[in-house]
């Protein structure tokens, strides 16, 4: 058995993870459809393989976490993704949940800080013929020469929301964000509105590593 083989038990863990992020309230279709199609076997270590579809966040690395998946579907489903739609992710790390985004049409493009991530995960992008624009650099001041994007999305925590965020993200475009201090944050829905005020919306609490940069801690 290789390691990119998806095996009958993969398929049935994937399909009890599905079940299980429906019970605890993830509702878009299109989210579920996509945590269902992704191996998230095969962006995790292997020594974590037989956990994969457990509701948990693994290390990657680097001192890095593959986020759990309920987070990654809560945040995917606020971003209300529609096909086609430019979005851009900070914190590439695993490519999990990257690849949720391009399994659901989105046309991405995803940041990563640390090199050994963004190389093994764009290898793996690669391999697996998933297509998205990975870059290395701070993702905490955008991507200025992609700009404007539909949605952005940050999965690491950040101090405060990164102005040049703002800036870069179309008139009635999505930012997810958590924000908060260095063990908690709050799950930020901001809303570019049409005479170019925001919309915040605090959510729900969560912890995620730290976004690191210019614009970050
Ligand atoms: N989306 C990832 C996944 O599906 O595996 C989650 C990875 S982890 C929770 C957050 C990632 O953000 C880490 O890989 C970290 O190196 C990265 N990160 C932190 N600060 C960053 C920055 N300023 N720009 C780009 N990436 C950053």
């Amino acid at each position: 058995m290789n390691n990119f083989t998806d095996t009958y038990k993969d398929k049935g863990a994937r399909r009890l993870l599905v079940r299980e992020l429906k019970s605890k309230g993830i509702i878009d279709e299109k989210v579920l459809a996509a945590i269902g199609k992704v191996q998230r076997h095969l962006f995790i270590h292997n020594d974590f393989r037989h956990h994969a579809y457990q509701d948990k966040a693994f290390p990657i690395g680097e001192g890095q976490t593959i986020s759990q998946p309920y987070t990654v579907a809560y945040q995917t489903q606020l971003l209300h993704v529609e096909p086609k739609d430019k979005i851009l992710e900070i914190g590439t790390g695993s490519g999990y949940q990257a690849a949720v985004l391009v399994e659901m049409g989105a046309h991405l493009y995803s940041i990563e800080r640390q090199e050994k991530l963004f190389l093994k995960t764009k290898k793996l992008f690669s391999d697996l013929n998933y297509k998205a624009t990975l870059l290395l650099g701070d993702g905490s001041v955008g991507c200025e020469s992609a700009a404007p994007f539909d949605k952005i999305i940050v999965t690491a925590g950040a101090p405060k929301v990164p102005q040049n965020l703002v800036n870069q993200l179309k008139i009635g475009g999505i930012l997810i964000i958590p924000v908060g201090d260095e063990k908690n944050q709050i799950m930020h829905s901001i809303i570019k509105k049409t005479d170019g005020s925001l919309e915040v919306i605090p959510l729900h609490a969560f912890r995620f590593v730290p976004l690191i940069g210019n614009q970050a801690w």
